[in-house]
């Protein structure tokens, strides 16, 4: 009998990813009746069980009316998979800082020449800006040509603004933390006082220099002495795949989890208030993620449209469910290692700044939000000022930490540098979040991106068959084995 063809891993993801929605919308109707009150559905039987009807029979002494039970249990759901999905995140940051450190001293000790290092680091922080700043005008051009503040009235916006006075207000103070700090703290920073400070705190740029440090340092001591440690090194990186790997057979679950949670709390009806704006945003991540990197691939590698997505769809799917691309890191370096072809040397080096520094998404997403601000309050931005905002939004990616949410919080510095009225973000905080997944989505394609043409420009790039073959070998290995090779090397040291 024939084996039957196992399902890849981006399908089982993306079956995980609409499982999720269906479940989270039905989360949603049941406990908040949100999606059909927007939906214009107003029967009061689609309400049977609605959060506040859940509210008022806990009030009475316990969740105990036919009304309440319903909600109560769409609210078990819901908290069950707040709780699978935090579990999941939880084993990607576990292993976030460990793959970035011991891949990253592997890698460049592997280089025996270290001025190529520098080569590659001018590169990769030279791409980055340019995309970003791309990316920033895409927003701005689409934002200014079809106007998505000018179909919100007025009371709408006021009504927004009082909605959510309180949440902006607390960005607002963290962007002034943030504020507080000269572009000169924020270099200084990158160099950490204390390696294990750095690791323990999961600082990815500081821990990036330590191992950067760690991996020069040992091709310039005896090879002989510094041999056992690359050993260890080499061998904790194979752990940590592997632990991916195992964290990767779980992904569609969490992905379905994740998804439930943001769907059940999703407020339909400012999605729908707010879709024009929403639709500007998702409309330029989409030419960036479907144009204009595959041009850039294009032109720069071997690498084509087809090969490029189903090598690194897993990480963009992860993306997109936990919008973090801190925590979807070690599967954006395993997609582009193993799927992608990217040598670790390049990988372990572009990939973890990428996350931390290159956020094409977001800047775009502050160059809409910007001007849909503008917009709102009737402000005309000059050229000057639009300019003014391509170099803080620029700037301000690369502050930005690799969690959900801080685009938001940087976008009020942005919008401060040429006068936006901060409180605007009052009206975009509703649909934050959704938005928040798709920004991160496209951050971690351009980061995968870059690998490709920095490892293409190296000579760091496997080809579709070296790819296909490792791959073909993995696969019949299985996941409980050692490689062939390294089981032969295991036995002639055994
Ligand atoms: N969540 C984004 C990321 O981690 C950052 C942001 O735009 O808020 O890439």
């Amino acid at each position: 009998m024939g084996k039957r063809k196992k399902l890849a891993l981006h399908w089982k993801i993306l079956i995980g990813l609409l499982a999720g929605v269906v479940v989270g919308l039905l989360v949603n109707w049941f406990w908040t009746g949100s999606t059909w009150a927007a939906l214009g559905v107003n029967d009061p039987a689609a309400y049977v069980g609605t959060k506040a009807v859940y509210d008022a029979s806990v009030a009475e002494g316990g969740p105990n009316e036919d009304a309440g039970i319903v909600a109560g249990a769409a609210r078990q759901v819901r908290l069950a998979t707040v709780f699978a999905g935090q579990l999941f995140l939880r084993g990607l940051m576990f292993i976030a800082v460990p793959i970035v450190l011991f891949s990253l001293v592997v890698g460049v000790s592997s280089l025996n020449d270290t001025s190529r290092l520098g080569r590659i680091g001018g590169k990769t922080i030279g791409i980055y800006l340019v995309t970003t700043a791309v990316a920033i005008t895409v927003g701005l051009v689409a934002a200014n040509l079809i106007g998505p503040g000018k179909g919100i009235t007025e009371e709408q916006r006021d009504s927004l603004l009082s909605e959510q006075q309180a949440n902006a207000q607390q960005r607002i103070e963290a962007a002034n933390e943030q504020r507080q700090r000269t572009t000169w703290d924020i270099i200084l920073d990158i160099v950490p006082t204390n390696p294990f400070g750095a690791m323990a705190t999961g600082n990815t740029l500081q821990v990036v220099i330590a191992a950067l440090l760690v991996g020069v340092a040992l091709t310039m001591i005896p090879r002989e002495k510094g041999r056992p440690v690359i050993e260890f090194f080499d061998a904790m990186t194979d752990v940590v795949i592997k632990i991916v790997e195992m964290i990767l057979i779980i992904a569609p679950y969490a992905v379905f989890a994740l998804i439930v949670v943001v769907i059940a709390d999703l407020g339909v009806a400012l999605l729908l208030l707010l879709l024009q704006y929403a639709a500007v945003v998702v409309g330029g991540l989409a030419l960036m993620v479907f144009a204009v990197y595959p041009l850039i691939l294009r032109v720069f590698t071997p690498v084509r449209y087809k090969r490029f997505f189903r090598a690194i769809s897993p990480a963009q799917l992860l993306a997109f469910s936990s919008s973090s691309s801190g925590a979807t890191l070690p599967v954006t370096m395993e997609c582009c290692d193993e799927r992608l072809g990217v040598k670790e040397e390049i990988g372990s080096f572009v990939l973890p700044i990428g996350a931390t520094i290159n956020m094409d998404g977001t800047a775009l997403y502050q160059g809409v939000a910007a001007v849909f601000i503008a917009q709102l309050f009737g402000m005309d931005l000059t050229l000057a000022q639009q300019l003014q905002i391509v170099l803080t939004a620029t700037l301000a990616s690369i502050g930005t930490a690799a969690v959900p949410g801080v685009g938001i919080v940087m976008l009020v510095i942005v919008l401060d540098s040429v006068g936006i009225p901060l409180e605007g973000i009052a009206v975009i905080l509703g649909v934050d979040r959704i938005l928040d997944m798709c920004r991160t989505c496209c951050n971690v394609t351009g980061d995968c991106m870059v690998a490709s043409v920095v490892a293409s420009s190296e000579d760091a790039l496997r080809t579709e068959e070296e790819v296909a073959a490792r791959m073909a070998e993995k696969e019949a290995r299985g996941l409980d084995e050692f490689p062939k090779e390294e089981q032969e090397k295991a036995e002639a040291i055994g």
